[in-house]
């Protein structure tokens, strides 16, 4: 069981390497004759985060980044015992007062709660944690035991007044499935106050983008396969917007028969959500809004999520399901172009 778990760590930490270097060997790196690009990394938020820079006042837009992902940590971490989150998850059913950053994402994320008939769920912590995906621990629950945590789970759990936040006792609150991306927004806010136009940002396969590249192009951004994480299913064009996917790859145990137990749970069962989706790509404008999609429409399936579409103006994306099929919406045709290998799936556009 321990080495298994040692080969997963070892596994995704190439899988999350090879991102890193597909991007900057695909994107990041060419074309920028006129500009020298200048880049951070930093693992934050339990991932690795690569910011580059093109323009501006590059260093110091750099270090306000930088030291911006280091305040939002400090107050979102689960783990950290001085961080607002952790404070929230042990105050005893009392109300916390907490920053404005706080509370605007907690709004933000009840809100999407509301908007996603509950697929998007930030009180699923407890149940996260039986599962052992918080430390790695990985087990199958059983079925009583995570009915029992469910009854401390759901939106009705968390009350938001102002500043003040109230879990009841028993509730656990965790920001994962949202903070990445509000994160990315933040830092492209500080880039902007320090003079920069263009930029890539990495933050653990969650890819925003100010501006076009340098050159005045759109940035080629690949696709990761679910099938085989090494290699990209497709390659999509675009400037200026937020590519960010939820997949079941990312993070996942497989138990003695086999069956794969990924760590984007259904809100409803308590187990790995199984909608036949197994990667979602939203492409939006708003960071948080397409992390907060990409969760929701992975546990959604495709009816639901076509149906979300349908009822907004404000993102496009890419399902890619367990039977071969990718299906996006129109506002990504002519930017998305499959690579040679899966030529074979079939692709699906959803009109207006
Ligand atoms: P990642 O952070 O792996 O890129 P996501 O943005 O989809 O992917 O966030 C998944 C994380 O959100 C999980 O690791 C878990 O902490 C939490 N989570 C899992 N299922 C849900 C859900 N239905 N709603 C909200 N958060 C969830
Ligand atoms: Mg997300």
């Amino acid at each position: 069981m321990k080495s298994q778990r040692l080969k997963l760590t070892a596994f995704m930490l190439a899988a999350v390497i090879f991102s890193g270097c597909s991007q900057s060997g695909s994107s990041a790196g060419s074309n920028s004759a006129d500009a020298e690009p200048e880049s951070v990394s930093i693992f934050a938020m339990d991932t690795y985060m690569t910011i580059t820079v093109y323009n501006g006042d590059k260093s110091a837009a750099l270090s306000a980044a930088q030291q911006r992902v280091q305040l939002l940590e400090g107050l979102w971490s689960v783990t950290e015992e001085d961080s607002e989150v952790y404070r929230i998850n042990h105050s005893g059913g009392e109300a916390v007062e907490v920053s404005d950053e706080t509370a605007e994402l907690i709004d933000f994320a009840l809100d999407m709660n509301e908007q996603t008939g509950g697929a998007l769920d930030i009180t699923l912590y407890p149940v996260l944690c039986e599962w052992g995906f918080t430390a790695g621990e990985y087990k199958v629950p059983s079925e009583e035991a995570i009915s029992e945590l469910l009854k401390k789970t759901g939106r009705d759990k968390v009350k938001l007044e102002g500043k003040a936040v109230t879990v009841s006792e028993g509730t656990s609150i965790d920001l994962g499935a949202v903070g990445k991306g509000e994160t990315g927004d933040r830092i492209i806010g500080e880039l902007k106050a320090n003079g920069v136009s263009s930029a890539l940002l990495d933050l653990g396969g969650n890819i925003q983008l100010l501006g076009s590249k340098p050159d005045g192009s759109d940035w080629k951004i690949g696709l990761k396969s679910p099938f085989d994480t090494s290699d990209n299913i497709a390659k999509l064009e675009l400037s200026d917007c937020c590519v960010i996917t939820s997949g079941g790859y990312e993070r996942y145990f497989t138990d003695d028969e086999g069956n794969i137990y990924w760590h984007i749970l259904d809100p409803k069962t308590g187990f790995p959500a199984k909608s036949g989706v197994i990667s979602a790509t939203v492409i939006g404008k708003s960071g948080r809004l397409c992390d907060a999609l990409s969760t929701s429409l992975f546990v959604m399936g495709e009816e639901k999520a076509k149906a979300l579409w349908q009822s907004r103006d404000d993102f496009d994306f890419v399902l890619i399901t367990d039977d071969d099929r990718l299906i996006m919406t129109e506002g990504l045709e002519g930017r998305l172009t499959l690579y040679e290998g899966y030529s074979n799936m079939k692709i699906e556009t959803v009109k207006k």
